[in-house]
């Protein structure tokens, strides 16, 4: 799309958001979303917002056109009264989402996700208004009550606990940095209660440790794969569900094609055929969690060829403890081929411009020191804040929230308040959130539909949807200030609220001074004079360029504070717990994420990239220990750790590294709506309870388990004709 055409369909937009704006309300129950003479049949409008499906904060263009539903009421006509009538009635509707080409995270592209939003936003599960507990808790039995009714109840309680243990009431939530978040935090403040922590297997603590230490950076560092010539990636499934990968995907096409005589290379070490893996020139299937020893062996091998140009900028003693490795004994731990690493190594370090790009997509118990030491290998080829190489971090427009020690504030609450964070699916079982919950004195969730931890709240007071509401999201990664923005501009399809504005209700109850900022209040500080807030507005966002005054730069250096000493990192092997010969690998969907898109039919129904399944998540299981064990796909096995025991369907996948079983998250909801309760199994319920120590992160590549052939099942069903030759099970 020109941007001309763009800015012309947007100043339509803007006109039907103000017709959007002054509807009036004309039916009791559900009230029409725009004036039925406001509709054009036929014309669409677009408005730009945020997807909020994952943090990486894409900017999006919403299409809203002219939609119409059923809805059923209880007549009031005095002939009929009492009596049930459906109405056909007129409203606005989202009915598509793009990326928006002005967002610079985006940049008018979207994963499946992001596409796949709007179905989240009409899902039949979405909860109509706030639920009050009718039974036990936890046996998920709830009857409606009134916003007025809810708020006095809830602010009750929490005013009651805060009064005697404020420092006890958890406030658990995602690891997105945005308007709401924000809220959570000015309010945890104001009642008294401890920052918000995160519950994620996606918070990237580690990345953001290990660029503190090493290079004194807070916050995510951005790699600038659009201008390296070599990459060796480690780690980080960049084009899966690493970071954003939306922008590193957009970027990886840069890096490819976008230069003339000049095709990136990529070199990928990781213990999974992932997405990255797949596109690379070379995979390195390296041994799980031997990342930190597979670094320090590429730093050795680069020093002992002189292809360490900048060698003399990395610390001395970081240095000598380079040159002190047993570098045979480090290589044999990654399980790589001595001769392919070295000629690796020398790729990268011969390439023009070379960048190591490291993360941990499986968190292990050493992935800070693993991290740590690409960065160490980063400062030896002389890429730290150059072009091609390392950027710092941008001022964040809005700090992320990044405690993630979410299991142990649980422990300890008396009052747990849950927001985009569902902990009861995302822990092991030997966390013990469940117990957690049952104890509370109160729990309250702001879930827009009825999960598996929303199911012990005593009150669910169900948020806007994020296209129903204002919004401003910080991307997770950038290397300019930036904030996209979404504006109102459909009314809410049901009776719930921005959380937000439930924040200062209940602040309100609980006699405590607290006003959210406004997405407007949160960037005008931010914005050079000559950008209006309308502009930002318009454009559904902003990013500071070098041309725009008056924004903070970032740093262009790494500070002086960078690595100090050999201690940095360590090249200590991971620790897995339990004593099953396999090790499990839990990694991110491709769709469902960490599963918290489980509950949409779109995403159940795309094909898994691994094993083309559909509605079903298997492990990988590699040929060799199938043949052993007598497994076939489409088998049922059992995955045993020390803490418990799952049963899913198996997928012999030919990439798959001997000894490692992989499965992707998504399935196992207990309590998720129609689409996902009940379906699949969730491989982080038999995790150990093992932390990455630096962060205390969960480390979900750290346990190991036990595979057992159950017999034949009918949950795989794949989407691929090869497979259907080989076993008879279900196909599409
Ligand atoms: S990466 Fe995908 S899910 Fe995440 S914000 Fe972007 S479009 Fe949404």
């Amino acid at each position: 799309m020109e941007r001309r055409n763009f800015f012309k369909i947007l100043s339509t937009a803007s006109a039907g958001a103000v017709a959007t704006s002054c509807g009036t309300s004309t039916d009791a129950l559900i009230p029409l979303l725009v004036p039925e003479q406001d509709l054009i049949p036929g014309v669409e409008y677009w408005h730009p917002s945020v997807c909020t499906a994952c943090p990486s904060g894409c900017g999006v263009l919403a299409r809203v056109m002219d939609g119409e539903r059923i809805i059923e009421r209880i007549s009031v006509e005095r002939s009929t009264a009492g009596k049930t009538e459906k109405l056909r009635q007129r409203l606005a509707a989202i009915k598509k989402l793009e990326g928006n080409p002005l967002d610079h995270v985006s940049g008018g592209r979207l994963c499946a996700r992001g596409q796949a939003s709007v179905q989240s936003l009409y899902n039949p599960d979405r909860l109509r208004g706030p639920m009050k507990r009718s039974g036990v808790r936890g046996e998920a039995t709830f009857q409606p009550i009134s916003w007025k009714q809810a708020i006095a109840e809830a602010s009750d309680q929490l005013l009651k606990i805060k009064a005697e243990a404020a420092d006890r009431i958890a406030i658990v939530t995602g690891p997105g940095a945005n308007t709401r978040t924000l809220a959570l935090r000015g309010f945890a403040k104001a009642i008294g209660a401890p920052e918000p922590v995160v519950c994620s297997v996606a918070s990237w603590a580690a990345e953001r440790k290990a660029a503190e230490l090493a290079l004194n950076w807070q916050g995510l560092p951005f790699y600038d794969v659009t201008n390296a010539r070599h990459i060796l990636s480690v780690g980080a499934d960049f084009l899966g569900g690493w970071i954003s990968p939306v922008h590193y995907a957009r970027q990886f096409g840069a890096f490819r094609q976008a230069r003339t005589e000049i095709r990136g290379y990529l070199a990928h070490a990781e213990s999974r055929l992932s997405i990255t893996a797949s596109a690379a020139d070379q995979w390195l299937p390296l041994k799980p969690g031997s990342e930190a020893q597979f670094l320090a062996a590429v730093g050795r091998i680069l020093l002992d060829l002189n292809l360490a140009p900048k060698a003399s900028s990395v610390p001395a003693g970081v240095l000598a403890a380079f040159r002190g490795f047993d570098l045979a004994a480090l290589i044999a731990a990654t399980g790589i081929d001595e001769r392919r690493l070295r000629q690796a190594v020398e790729q990268l370090g011969r390439s023009e411009g070379p960048l190591v790009l490291a993360g941990a997509s499986s968190i292990h118990t050493n992935s800070v020191d693993a991290i740590i030491a690409s960065h160490c290998v980063n400062m030896m080829l002389g890429n730290i804040g150059a072009p091609g190489g390392i950027l710092p971090p941008a001022k964040a427009a809005i700090e992320p929230l990044t405690n993630p020690r979410f299991a142990e504030a649980l422990s300890q609450a008396r009052a747990i308040i849950l927001d985009e964070a569902n902990p009861l699916y995302t822990a092991p079982k030997s966390a013990h959130i469940k117990e957690a919950l049952t104890k509370a004195g109160f729990v309250l969730s702001f879930a827009t539909t009825l999960d598996d931890s929303a199911a012990w709240a005593d009150l669910i007071l169900p948020a806007h949807h994020s296209l129903e509401g204002e919004l401003a999201v910080a991307p997770s990664t950038a290397s300019r200030v930036s904030l996209a923005v979404g504006g109102a501009f459909v009314q809410p399809l049901y009776e719930t609220q921005a959380v937000p504005a439930t924040l200062a209700a209940l602040a309100a109850g609980m006699n405590v001074t607290f006003q959210p900022a406004t997405a407007k209040e949160i960037a005008e500080p931010l914005l050079p004079k000559d950008l209006p807030w309308e502009t930002v507005v318009r454009e559904g966002g902003f990013h500071a360029d070098p041309g725009l005054p008056s924004v903070p730069a970032p740093k262009s250096k790494p500070a002086a504070k960078a690595v100090s000493s050999p201690a940095t990192f360590s090249v200590n092997p991971a620790k897995f717990e339990g004593d099953g010969p396999f090790l499990l690998q839990p990694y991110l969907s491709p769709q469902l994420h960490d599963g918290s898109l489980s509950n949409l039919p779109w995403l159940q129904e795309c094909p898994d990239p691994a094993s083309s399944a559909v509605w079903s998540l298997p492990v990988e299981i590699d040929p060799v220990t199938a043949q052993k064990l007598g497994i076939a796909s489409g088998d049922n096995v059992k995955l045993e750790s020390a803490t418990g025991s799952i049963t899913v369907p198996a997928y012999i996948h030919p990439g798959a590294v001997p000894g490692v079983l992989s499965m992707a998250l998504g399935g196992g909801h207990q309590h998720f709506g129609r689409y996902a309760s009940g379906r699949g199994a969730n491989p982080l319920e038999i995790l150990a309870l093992a932390h990455e120590p630096a962060t205390g992160d969960l480390a979900t590549g750290a346990t190991r388990v036990r595979l057992t052939r159950i017999g034949p099942g009918k949950d795989l069903i794949q989407y691929s004709a090869e497979d259907k030759e080989e076993r008879p099970h279900a196909h599409r």
